[in-house]
């Protein structure tokens, strides 16, 4: 599917110049002469990324540009033949994403369009990276959201019983001393001592376990330290 461009423009030899340059990038371009119509069909339709003029007959480019970015967050670049408007609307802080001053070259505003539109699909990618889980059995560790929970019921976790089990999680088969927990969860300039991290596994134990005393997840080795298991 290709990516849909919006163009705000009354002079209609500009509109014209700047899709043609955008369609052979491969955008979809649409045009819309007046203020109004233009205003309408950016809100109303799903574009990825406006090019909208200043002046134009009906609402003006400043109205435009507040209202979009009241209610979207696709990139929007102002084109004025007034290097005053550009700077004016800068100083309004109306949210443009970029600004050209006419007359410009064509392959300018394809190369912004270009860097707008992949700084948008980074942002956008990032929103929908999925969380970051840890699942073992009936136990899932959601890094992400730092929530843990035992057959789908989510347990109250505190911070330091998180990082616990989370480390221990990550590295599992891997037997840890007490004294290695607690240098590695709490820092060597904490205050406390390896009874913290007996605890802390107890509280987590409560909180995971079916039965605390056959542990199915952190295994105590005697005289060693924990153990999660696999
Ligand atoms: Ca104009």
């Amino acid at each position: 599917m290709k990516t849909k461009i919006l163009i705000i423009e009354d002079e209609q030899e500009i509109a014209d110049l700047e899709r043609d340059y955008l369609e052979l990038s491969d955008y979809e371009v649409h045009i819309e002469n007046e203020g109004d119509a233009g205003l309408k069909e950016a809100l109303e339709n799903d574009y990825s990324l406006v090019i909208l003029d200043l002046m134009l007959p009906g609402t003006d480019g400043f109205d435009i540009c507040q209202e979009i970015r009241e209610k979207k967050d696709i990139p929007v670049i102002i084109v004025s033949a007034k290097k005053d408007d550009i700077d004016k609307i800068r100083g309004l802080g109306l949210g443009a994403d970029d600004y050209l001053t006419k007359p410009f070259s064509p392959s300018e505003l394809v190369a912004r369009v270009k860097a707008h539109m992949a700084r948008y699909e980074r942002l956008l990618g990032a929103g929908h990276k999925p969380n970051d889980i840890i699942e073992i059995r009936g136990l899932k560790i959601d890094k992400t959201a730092r929530r843990v929970y035992i057959d789908g019921e989510e347990k109250a976790f505190t911070t330091k019983e998180f990082d616990l089990l989370t480390f221990l999680a990550e590295n599992p088969n891997h037997v840890y001393t007490k004294d290695e927990l607690f240098r590695t969860i709490w820092g060597m300039e904490s205050i406390g001592d390896i009874a913290t991290v007996t605890v802390h596994i107890k509280k987590i134990r409560e909180k995971i376990e079916a039965d605390t005393s056959n542990p199915q997840y952190i295994e105590t080795i005697w005289g060693v330290g924990y153990r999660f298991k696999i």
